[in-house]
């Protein structure tokens, strides 16, 4: 693992040792946002993806749509996932 450094201000550094508490739940923190941005720009591809898929897939929804929900007051529907309720 890569050594961290510490500052109290831009350009003024920490040449003290901190708290090793302090040091290990701060590296935590920094890995936890890494895994969420991580997160983020997958989860923002998955979209981009659907997206296209849909569009791709849009006639064939269309047509189940219209036979599964025959007087669809709500026009044009695009399914979304749902989980279903235990009993
Ligand atoms: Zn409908």
């Amino acid at each position: 693992m890569t050594q961290e450094r510490y500052y109290w201000h831009p350009h003024q550094p920490v040449r003290g040792e901190l708290p090793a508490a302090y040091k290990e739940a701060s590296a935590a923190r920094r890995k936890a946002n890494v895994a969420l941005e991580e997160a983020d720009a997958a989860s923002l591809k998955a979209y981009a993806t659907l997206d296209k898929v849909y569009t791709a897939c849009s006639p064939a929804i269309e047509a189940l749509h219209k036979v599964e929900c025959p007087d669809c007051p709500w026009g044009s529907s695009r399914p979304f996932p749902q989980k279903e309720e235990k009993p």
